[in-house]
């Protein structure tokens, strides 16, 4: 059985970066500015000789408006799809009103996700990740994807080993 990964958070979290780093395919853009990737986009990657599908996303705002009404569904749709969900938060921004609310949506799906604090590079990792303990999630990543630090980790938790 291939496990299927997805990733979620809200835009500019570094999502379509980690998915770039895990499938290293240009297939997924990443850019400057949140919003672009507006449907979910799926790669293969391999670890360790296990393969596995990751699901990228445009990212969920907790806005129940327009554009981001279809983005939120889209991602909810990845969780759904998913056996492995990854939620990515931005550790230079901290913690914020829009990760709590996607917090409280994934709480919803019953479904077990897993906290990942991204772009630590440039700071104490740990400092990093203490901001969102208050989400309550049991484990938590830290990575700096853009970086490719912290995801060989990441994946060796995540995946059945043989
Ligand atoms: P998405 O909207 O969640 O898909 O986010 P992107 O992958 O498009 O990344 C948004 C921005 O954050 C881009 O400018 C990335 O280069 C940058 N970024 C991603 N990962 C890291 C990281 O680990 N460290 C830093 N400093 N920047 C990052
Ligand atoms: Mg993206």
């Amino acid at each position: 059985m291939t496990p299927v990964i997805a990733l979620v958070g809200r835009p500019n979290v570094g999502k379509s970066t980690l998915f770039n780093q895990m499938t290293r395919s240009r297939d997924a853009l990443v850019a400057d500015f949140p919003g672009l990737t507006r449907d979910r986009k799926y790669g293969e990657g391999t670890y360790e000789g296990q393969r596995f599908i990751v699901i990228d996303t445009g990212g969920l705002t907790g806005d129940e408006e327009g554009l981001d009404a279809e983005m939120a569904r889209q991602s909810l749709q990845a969780v759904e799809e998913a056996d492995i969900v990854l939620f990515l938060v931005d550790g230079r921004a901290g913690l914020t009103s829009g990760d709590e609310l996607i917090a409280n949506n994934l709480r919803k799906t019953g479904k077990r996700a897993h906290l990942v604090v991204n772009k630590t590079d440039g700071q104490d990792p740990d400092i990093a990740a203490a901001d969102f303990y208050s989400l309550g999630f049991e484990s938590t990543f830290q990575i700096a994807a853009s970086h490719n630090r912290g995801i060989r980790s990441l994946l060796e938790c995540l995946l059945p080993s043989e």
